[in-house]
């Protein structure tokens, strides 16, 4: 049985930003058989609805930026991300949503200081860190064949 982590909003979670979900039964009819292990860095850290927020290039290099109000919100993404790979160990699989600044793996938006897209297939912040760990990861689109 494999260790999946995924999107807890493609399992039908309603913690996206607007409050609602990205329910994926498709998606969840081919996992059938593994250990899913859902996670929302965004809903643990600052939750749901909430601001959008967006991935900027700085000096610092990519931040996550509140659309609202200009605050930086990678640290609080980043904690929970190292906290959630310490208390679930072992994972076989990350699947992410698509174009999502947290999940998205190579799918997300990069833009510069002055919202000028520079990307838009980069990692979101926690995709980073699952790619820094050499877990196998994907897009939930790219998952479903849907891209
Ligand atoms: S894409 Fe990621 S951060 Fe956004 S709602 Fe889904 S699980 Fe949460």
């Amino acid at each position: 049985m494999r260790r999946v982590a995924i999107s807890a909003c493609l399992l039908g979670k309603s913690c996206r930003y607007d409050g609602n979900d990205n329910y994926a039964p498709a998606l969840l009819e081919m996992l059938k058989g593994d250990e899913l292990i859902p996670f929302c860095p965004e809903d643990a850290a600052f939750g749901s609805p909430r601001p959008t927020m967006d991935l900027i290039e700085t000096h610092r290099g990519i931040e996550a930026v509140c659309n609202e109000s200009g605050v930086l919100r990678s640290e609080p993404i980043r904690t929970y991300v190292r906290n959630f790979f310490d208390r679930h160990g072992m994972i076989d699989l990350f699947i992410g949503k698509d174009r999502s600044p947290s999940c998205g793996v190579c799918s997300a938006r990069l833009y510069d200081t002055q919202k000028n897209l520079l990307s838009s297939s980069v990692a979101g912040l926690m995709a980073q860190e699952v790619i820094e760990r050499n877990i196998v990861a994907i897009d939930a689109e790219k998952f479903e064949g849907r891209e």
